[in-house]
């Protein structure tokens, strides 16, 4: 799929991605609403991409660590996919909500069921999903276990002041996760859930750590069949559709293959057989997803023709 490239070629071409993101105008907004999120410098960029042949290509702050936030809610649907199957569906939705990442509204018109796994509602009830009885140190152990497995890895851990910051501001995450109670929709008490939600939301990756753990969602990669090809199909079309909240369909548009974004400015990114990939900018658009990391994604998917629509 998409034009044959040389590794050279690949390689110059993360290069020349994160030289135009360092080059061009606006960096985007910081996400200010988490306060440890507020005082990372907007202005870093990083690129990595793993092809299916196991090549890897980096570019920028690669190695650096950032709060991959809402990109857990990836790892934590497949585990909650593997524990419960297509039972998961009874509690949360697969359509793209139109609204912000943190909306309320659509719960009560929808009786408590999330639109989709990936807006804060929807991963609430996968992380109680995921949750059940388990002690949240287990669960949280097992998704870290889930992450290392996949990019092969053990250096991955939770950044505990991330996880405090955020549970200091957390209002309108209790407030989905009360609402979600009141309908019968969450099995543990609030802050059970939502400590092992705030604590996942704060596990720090690189751009290749994030990029190799991606290949799980991709098929092609050799010893990396985590989870049955149904899943990854399941899961790839709920990034393609819901990935990037209210601003999924300008993703699709133009970048054209699956992925999913956090505030912390990382989204993972998948090109079905071909290649997993990962991007990192701090700064945001208006739809809380990274500004140059979508930009680069979108240049990235024009040099190689990988949009699962061409
Ligand atoms: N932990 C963040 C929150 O609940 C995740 C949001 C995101 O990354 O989109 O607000």
């Amino acid at each position: 799929m998409g034009k044959t490239l040389t590794p050279e070629q690949l390689q110059a071409l993360v290069e020349r991605l994160d030289r135009e993101a360092r080059q061009a105008g606006e960096w985007g907004q910081v996400a200010s609403y988490i306060p440890e999120l507020a005082c990372v410098d907007p202005r870093q960029f990083a690129i990595s991409v793993c092809t299916v042949d196991g090549q890897e290509f980096h570019a920028g702050d690669a190695g650096k660590a950032f709060s991959i936030q809402s990109v857990s809610k990836v790892f934590t649907l497949a585990l909650a996919l593997g524990r419960h199957g297509d039972g998961l569906w009874q509690r949360v939705g697969r359509e793209p909500s139109g609204r912000a990442f943190n909306s309320i509204v659509q719960l009560e018109v929808e009786d408590g069921i999330p639109r989709n796994p990936f807006i804060n509602a929807g991963a609430i009830v996968t992380t109680d999903a995921v949750l059940g009885c388990n002690a949240p140190r287990d669960t949280l152990g097992e998704i870290l276990r889930f992450l290392r497995e996949a990019s092969g890895d053990e250096d991955i851990h939770i950044n505990e002041q991330v996880a405090r910051s955020e549970h200091a501001t957390g209002d309108r995450n209790f407030s989905l996760a009360y609402f979600l109670r009141s309908c019968g929709n969450l099995t543990n008490d609030c802050d059970r859930v939502l400590g092992t939600y705030f604590h996942h939301c704060a596990i720090e990756m690189s751009t290749a750590q994030l990029a190799r753990a991606t290949r799980f969602l991709c098929g092609g990669f050799e010893g990396q069949r985590m989870i049955g090809l149904e899943r990854v199909r399941a899961i790839n079309a709920l990034m393609m559709t819901c990935g990037h909240y209210d601003g999924s369909g300008d993703f699709a548009y133009r970048v054209g293959f699956p992925g999913k974004s956090g505030v912390g400015g990382g989204i993972m990114a998948v090109v079905p057989n071909v290649a997993s990939i990962a991007v990192w900018s701090p700064g945001l658009d208006r739809y809380g997803n990274s500004l140059k990391g979508t930009a680069a994604l979108e240049g990235l998917s024009k040099a190689t023709g990988w949009s699962v629509f061409a």
